[in-house]
C-alpha cells in the first residue's frame, strides 16, 4: 500500500466528472489496490474522507470515516439522495484546498446507495456530520468542490479561523434552519470540523 499524492485545487482532475466502476472490475487488482491506497492515504491525513479524483483517479470511489465505529467505509459508484429540505451550516475544508475553511449549507439527512469493495450493496441513511461528509466526498465525483457551495463571506484561512473564531458573519436565520436533533452538537460543530479537516499540507502527505 502507498500514501498517494493529493491533487490541489487547480488540477483539472478535480473538475472532471468521474466515471463509474463497472461491476466486473470491482474485484480487480487495480481497483482493490486503489482502495487500499486511498484508505492508507486518508488514515495518514487523519481525515474523514477522500475521493478518488483527489488522488488523480477520475473514478467513482470514495472512502469515508463516519465516526460510527465501523471503520472507514468504501463506497463505489455512490448515489446520494437528500431526505429532507432542512439544511445545516457547517464549516468545511478539503485536503485539496489546504488551510482554507468556509461555511456550507447542506441537507441534514441523506440516503446513500452504493456498492462496497466486496461487491455488496450499501444502503445507508445518514444524519448530521456523517451526512455532511457523504455529500462533500460524493461531490468530488462530479467535479464539485466545497467552495462552489460556500457562502463566500465565510471563507477563511485556518490560522485566522483559530485566531478570530468561526463565521461571525452567519446570521440567526441560518442557525434557525439547523435540525433540532442535531442541536446538542451545535457547540461542538467547530471541533467536529477540526476532526473532519485536520488535513496536512500536500508536502506532508507526500
Ligand atoms: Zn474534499
Amino acid at each position: 500500500m502507498s500514501i498517494l499524492r493529493v491533487a490541489l485545487m487547480g488540477h483539472p482532475v478535480l473538475r472532471m466528472v468521474a466515471v463509474p466502476v463497472p461491476d466486473g472490475l470491482i474485484a480487480s487488482e487495480a481497483v482493490q489496490r486503489l482502495i487500499d491506497d486511498m484508505l492508507e492515504t486518508v488514515d495518514a491525513c487523519d481525515g474523514a474522507g477522500l475521493a478518488a479524483p483527489q488522488v488523480h483517479q477520475a473514478v467513482r470511489i470514495v472512502v469515508v470515516n463516519l465516526d460510527d465505529g465501523q471503520g472507514v467505509h468504501v463506497w463505489i459508484n455512490p448515489q446520494v439522495q437528500a431526505l429532507t429540505e432542512d439544511v445545516r451550516v457547517r464549516l468545511e475544508g478539503c485536503l485539496s484546498l489546504p488551510r482554507i475553511r468556509g461555511a456550507v449549507a447542506r441537507p441534514v439527512a441523506v440516503r446513500v446507495l452504493a456498492t462496497d469493495r466486496d461487491g455488496q450493496p450499501v444502503d445507508l441513511e445518514l444524519h448530521g456530520f456523517a451526512a455532511t461528509v457523504a455529500q462533500h466526498e460524493c461531490d468530488h465525483l462530479d467535479g464539485v468542490l466545497f467552495v462552489d457551495r460556500v457562502d463566500p463571506r465565510t471563507l477563511t484561512f485556518l490560522d485566522e479561523l483559530r485566531r478570530y473564531g468561526a463565521w461571525p458573519w452567519m446570521d440567526d436565520d441560518e442557525e434557525d434552519e439547523e435540525d433540532e436533533e442535531n442541536e446538542e452538537d451545535d457547540e461542538d460543530s467547530l471541533d467536529e470540523y477540526d476532526d473532519l479537516d485536520e488535513w496536512p499540507t500536500n508536502e506532508e502527505v507526500d
